[in-house]
């Protein structure tokens, strides 16, 4: 689309779109299988502190820091010392708020104008702003780390990030040659958000399994770069699927009663590594593609977390694929942690907004991996799905 052209970030010629070339058929008609994944990924109690020490040990000299103006309050002397203790100089910009080709000039030339020259960015915050220092990174052909402070989506482990315009609508995905340095896990942060980002982080970790055994099971099914997934990726998916069915409502109750265990730690790992990498390398499908399509209203996109969206997108796809007895499990599962089971918890009644509803499905179409289902979903069989999924959560009661 022209207008995704326009703010497209201005890229040096060898950084290209991956898909021109994973997406490449080799000798058997195939592209080849490719795995990614973030040089290291760190979790545990106050690895926080520790920042300067793990990246010493593959870098030294001067990094930047891209923090949002509350983590810097509470977390920026923290990291300053740990950084500092380990023979870093450090020089820190506090994100704006919207991850804009505009927010990311201003970062990248921040950190380019240093007095010595930067061998990493540093991204400390919520989506956005880790989206934010990658692409400043990727401007300035330098490394990303990404410290995460909710654990709300599984994007810090990922190759790639997602521009906004300046009023926070959708502009395009920009992928970054290499993965994050280093992902930095730390529970203690982690635990101090909002109830509501783990709850939302359960969704769309929930729906990696689903979507990567889609990409798996149909011949054309493609990743995000033109690849075909691998079995490693699938595995990984599969164990996030189990992880949240055996500790989710346990992890919650530790965040409750503000005792992390075990089934937080696990929860923590599934939510950010585990369907991190089962979503790049594995690949999307139904979930993502309708959760994306939820965000053309307005309301839904302004009011709900993306893993909130996607939670209304599993029902969708397990009943458009028909697989009932997967509908009846997932949907135990989300009521147990909280998860929207319909569109009307999101106070969208489907039946009566039609025109809105025909919209979400163009929309849904629109994004390239709903094409990864086994079967062709049309602007019919998706409409139907996402009807029957309504009325599939309002009729459920536990047992
Ligand atoms: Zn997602």
């Amino acid at each position: 689309m022209a207008a995704h052209e326009v703010n497209r970030m201005p890229k040096e010629p060898h950084f290209m779109d991956p898909s021109t070339i994973f997406g490449q058929t080799l000798h058997n008609g195939q592209p080849a299988h490719l795995f990614i994944s973030p040089h290291q990924y760190v979790q545990g109690h106050g690895v926080l502190d520790r920042l300067g020490e793990y990246l010493a040990i593959s870098l030294s000299g001067s990094v930047g820091v891209l923090i949002t103006p509350g983590r810097k309050k509470n977390l920026g002397e923290r990291i300053s010392k740990s950084l500092t203790s380990a023979g870093f100089r450090v020089s820190e910009t506090v994100f704006q708020g919207e991850s804009t080709v505009e927010e990311v000039r201003r970062a990248a030339e921040f950190f380019r104008t240093c007095e010595t020259p930067i061998q990493a960015v540093i991204g400390v915050g919520g989506g956005k702003c880790l989206d934010a220092a990658r692409m400043a990174a990727l401007q300035l052909g330098i490394s990303t780390v990404c410290i995460p402070t909710t654990a709300s989506t599984d994007a810090p482990t990922a190759a790639h990030s997602v521009l906004y315009d300046e009023h926070g609508v959708f502009q395009s995905v920009e992928f970054s040659p290499v993965s994050p340095l280093l992902v930095l896990a730390d529970v203690d942060v982690l635990a101090a958000a909002p109830e509501r980002y783990l709850v939302a982080g359960m969704g769309d970790a929930f729906s990696t399994y689903f979507e990567a055994r889609c990409c798996m099971e149909n011949p054309q099914g493609r990743t995000a770069r033109g690849a075909r997934p691998t079995r490693a990726a699938l595995a990984i998916a599969r164990q996030c699927n189990d992880v949240l069915l055996e500790c989710g409502a346990a992890a919650l109750e530790e965040l409750r009663s503000k005792q992390i265990g075990p089934a937080l730690h696990q929860i923590i790992e599934a939510n950010i590594l585990l369907s991190g990498l089962g979503f790049e390398s594995g690949g999307l499908a139904g979930a993502h593609a309708v959760a994306q399509g939820l965000t053309v209203i307005n309301e839904l996109h302004e009011k709900f977390l993306h893993g909130e969206l996607v939670a209304i997108g599993i029902m969708a796809q397990l009943i458009l694929e028909q697989r009932m007895d997967e509908a009846d499990t997932a949907i135990r599962f989300m009521k147990s942690v909280g998860l929207p089971l319909h569109l009307g918890q999101l106070g969208f009644d489907p039946h009566q907004r039609d025109a809105e509803l025909d919209l979400i499905v163009k929309h849904a179409l629109d994004v390239f991996f709903i094409r990864n289902e086994p079967f062709e979903v049309t602007k019919e069989n998706l409409k139907a799905a996402l009807l029957k999924a309504y009325d599939f959560g309002r009729r459920y009661r536990p047992v």
